[in-house]
């Protein structure tokens, strides 16, 4: 990890934008976020003060910034912990009223750390909640064929809703035919080009919806946050995040950007924003100075980053400079905390989904 780790501290170099405000206050047509969905700050909605903004050499405006932390932090692991509670009581509902238990089936291809790490705690999450896991670890030189051919054998298993194959697979085999192989049906990430084509065009309906950008909209629903007609910018565009978030967002009627690395004027666009949903993997990458006051920031990324004073030599931060973000934005997540647990509570709910689905079970 060491290698790929970054040194990024957001708290040493100065922003471009600063905002002179001593306090937010609290306003009546803001979102107000239930405060248990709330970490250690003010629980209402809250709107900046008019700014008063000095004149800059550089394109953007100056002023003096709060030294305040004045955003209501969004508390991902507390939002996907009640989730798993509702999937929960639906589970045992189900297997009460039907005799059916959701069933999800995951192939780790390799030993990657990271990809080993994620499909324990798929299990164990699984087990937290009542989904049944199959689980097959195959070898790093295992062929394309083998693979295809588990998935056959779970896509014909009754007792299988939910097939996942743990990304990234090894360099030798060809990503889009083990995905496409996937039953749309059971396709629980979301990322069967039927279901990412279908949340693409109006008027259709996705069967799975991919779990981390699903994540960051629930995120936003159980905030009662606004999309409707709000500017939105996506900073990233992959295919597994950054894209179907951008997708989601537009269904939901916002206005949506997409910054990505080609992006000629990334902060200006950013800085237009009422929602940021970044998904980077550049650490620290959204400075103060690219936050609209009091916009919304939901934070994706998850980077290492090396901190001595840290038992494990690193820590993780997002693609946000959160201590800035604080001080500027109305509501943000943090990392970790924020999106990650959301992403796991989204694939247990997909499972969930597909078996009431296949099962016609209300
Ligand atoms: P990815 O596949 O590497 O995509 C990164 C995206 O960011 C690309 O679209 C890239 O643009 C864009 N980008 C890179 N550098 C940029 C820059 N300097 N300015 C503007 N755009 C830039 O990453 P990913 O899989 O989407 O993941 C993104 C982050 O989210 C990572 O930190 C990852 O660990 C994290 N993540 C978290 C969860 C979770 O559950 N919380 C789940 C998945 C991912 P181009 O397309 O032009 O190359």
């Amino acid at each position: 990890m060491a290698s790929s780790m970054a040194f990024a501290d957001c708290s040493t170099s100065a922003p471009t934008r600063t905002f002179l405000f001593s306090r937010l206050r609290p306003c009546r047509g803001l979102p107000s976020i239930p405060p248990h969905l709330l970490r250690g700050l003010p629980v209402a909605g809250f709107r900046l003060p008019s700014l008063r903004i000095t004149n800059s050499p550089s394109s953007f405006p100056k002023a003096a910034i709060s030294t305040e932390a004045s955003a209501m932090v969004i508390d991902g692991k507390s939002i996907a912990k009640e989730i798993r509670h509702e999937i929960t009581t639906e589970i045992s509902r189900m297997k009460d009223e039907i005799g059916v238990i959701p069933g999800l089936a995951v192939i780790l291809v390799g030993d990657r750390k990271d990809s080993t790490t994620y499909v324990r705690n798929k299990k164990k999450a699984c087990e937290s909640v009542g989904i049944k896991s199959y689980e097959v670890c195959l070898p790093e030189d295992s062929t394309e064929e083998e693979v295809l051919k588990f998935i056959s054998g779970f896509n014909d298993d009754p007792e299988v809703h939910g097939i996942l194959v743990q990304l990234p697979l090894p360099s030798h085999m060809n990503e889009q035919n083990i995905l496409n192989a996937v039953s749309i049906e059971k396709d629980v990430d979301g990322f069967h080009p039927l279901n990412i084509g279908r949340l693409a065009m109006r008027g259709r309906e996705p069967l799975f919806v991919p779990c981390t950008p699903k994540g960051c909209i629930e995120l936003l629903h159980r905030c009662n946050i606004d999309i409707k007609g709000k500017q939105a910018v996506v900073i990233g565009r992959s295919n597994i995040v950054g894209m179907p978030a951008a997708l989601l967002l537009l269904r939901e009627d916002a206005t949506v950007s997409i910054v990505h690395s080609r992006t000629k004027n990334p902060e200006e666009i950013t800085s237009q924003a009422d929602i940021i949903i970044a998904a980077v993997g550049q650490p620290n990458m959204v400075r103060g100075s690219w936050i609209k006051p009091g916009a919304v920031i939901i934070d994706v990324g998850i980077n290492p980053v090396e901190d001595a004073t840290s038992p494990r030599g690193y820590r993780l931060v997002g693609d946000v400079c959160y201590e800035e973000a604080c001080k500027i934005a109305s509501a943000v997540t943090p990392v970790p905390g924020g999106v990650g647990p959301m992403t796991i509570a989204m694939l247990l709910s997909n499972t969930l989904s597909s078996a009431k689905r296949m099962h016609n079970f209300q």
